[in-house]
């Protein structure tokens, strides 16, 4: 099957699959050594490149990366570089052994342990830092552990680099919540050389609504750090129209009581919704209900009351418009919010790190923010991306922490 796979590919010498990555991983070089029985070296390759493209094989959009821009895609299907990724990387975690690294007399702190955090801290142990790795909860992941559902990525490959960061000397400090008890500048005076902040974006959206605060009303991101603490009931309400709905719901509908309903709820025709395609498929087989053009207007005991909402296609798009005499009730015994997360801003507090006028840290395109030695980079500073981009932007970063601790 994976050698079918590779057979495939048309190695292009200008791969449109590698520019379209954000980690640009070298995608013909790996099928090449893959045909040519070369695993490990393939392996390493990707690892060198990506230390999270085990994750990545498994939850990056591959539509809009790598298969989506496959030439053979354009008359056929595109070539599933992910699924031999997933063998060889997943391989390459097993196995792994770190390298013989000389240790430099410098320590680094790193805040959070999602993406970006994980990312930092292999690449910089790699280099011979000495990685202190703080993590608010007491497991590493971030949404890869405590977002992303187990039936969509399995935890026990985001497990596997506990034991990468351990075997690289990572010191990991578990429910440690940077900005209450312990602030950025008591690190400095400890002796870290660099902090880098990379705490993503965990704060749940407001709706807005009256209802908000109701035992029954939930936030997506916050149901899904535990779903099994919520007593659903039956019927299940999900307002949004993005990924993190249609995650929500996925989860949701494997807990409700029996013969229940979980209906996603969002103001926009369908061809509009932000939700992947494959994401809203996988969810129609599970027997999730859609129900279009209805915006909430206020969270009951009950259910959630609706106005309908007009959609008219128009050369510049589509144009919504609220029709306020057109009101029903969907009814629902909880309901989960699923609008989008913002920053949660305390790691920054009684600092000098500016933030943006999204409360988001303010770094530039090398993760340098407004105070001396704090570096940032993944959602805290992109908003909301994708597990990818975050990996992508802390390699760059972490070239620039190297880069400032050699010199200062
Ligand atoms: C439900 C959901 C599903 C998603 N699905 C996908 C997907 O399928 N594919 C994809 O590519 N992307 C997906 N994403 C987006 C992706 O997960 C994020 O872009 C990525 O996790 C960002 O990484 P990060 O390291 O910046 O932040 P996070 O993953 O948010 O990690 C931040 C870490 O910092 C910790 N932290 C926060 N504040 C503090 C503090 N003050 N002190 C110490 N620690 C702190 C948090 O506990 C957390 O562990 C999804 C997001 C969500 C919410």
């Amino acid at each position: 099957m994976l050698r079918q796979i590779s057979a495939r590919c048309l190695k292009c010498k200008i791969p449109r699959c590698s520019s379209h990555c954000p980690v640009s991983t070298p995608i013909p070089d790996v099928m090449r050594l893959f045909e040519e029985n070369k695993e490990r070296e393939a392996a390493e390759i990707l690892f060198a490149n990506n230390p999270l493209s085990a994750i990545c094989s498994v939850v990056c959009p591959h539509e809009r990366n790598c298969c989506g821009h496959c030439v053979l895609g354009k008359k056929a299907d595109p070539v599933e570089f992910y699924k031999i990724e997933q063998h060889l990387s997943r391989q390459f975690l097993a196995e792994y052994e770190p390298p013989a690294i000389k240790k430099k007399n410098i320590h680094i702190a790193v805040i959070g342990s999602g993406p970006a955090g994980i990312t930092m801290s292999i690449l910089l142990s790699l280099k011979g830092f000495h990685v202190t790795l703080m993590e608010a909860r007491d497991k590493i992941g971030g949404v890869l552990r405590y977002g992303i559902p187990e039936f969509r990525l399995p935890k026990n490959l985001v497990a596997k680099y506990e034991t990468i960061l351990f075997k690289l000397g990572v010191r990991f400090k578990p429910n440690t919540f940077i900005g209450s008890s312990i602030t950025l500048d008591e690190m400095f005076i400890d002796g870290y050389k660099a902090v880098f902040i990379a705490v993503g974006t965990a704060k749940p959206n407001k709706l807005g609504l009256l209802g908000e605060t109701l035992g029954h009303v939930f936030y997506a991101i916050d149901y899904l750090k535990t779903p099994e603490a919520y007593h659903l009931g039956k019927h299940v309400v999900v307002v949004g129209a993005g990924n993190v709905a249609l995650d929500v719901a996925r989860v949701a509908v494997r807990h409700i009581e029996k013969d229940g309903t979980v209906t996603i709820v969002n103001s926009l025709l369908e061809e509009d919704m932000t939700a992947h395609k494959r994401e809203v498929t996988d969810a129609v087989k599970e027997g999730i209900k859609f129900v279009h053009l209805l915006q909430a207007v206020k969270l009951d005991h009950d259910g959630v009351k609706c106005v309908a909402v007009k959609a008219e296609k128009t050369e510049k798009g589509i144009v919504y418009e609220e029709d306020f005499k057109r009101v029903r009730k969907i009814p629902a015994d909880s309901i989960i919010l699923a609008i989008g997360q913002g920053p949660q801003g305390a790691v920054m507090a009684d600092s000098n790190v500016s933030k943006t006028h999204r409360g988001l840290v303010d770094a530039d395109e090398n993760g340098y923010t407004s105070s001396k030695g704090v570096f940032a980079a993944g959602d805290i500073v992109t908003g909301p991306k994708t597990v990818v981009e975050a990996v992508a932007f802390t390699k760059k970063v972490a070239s620039e922490i190297e880069k400032y601790c050699l010199e200062n």
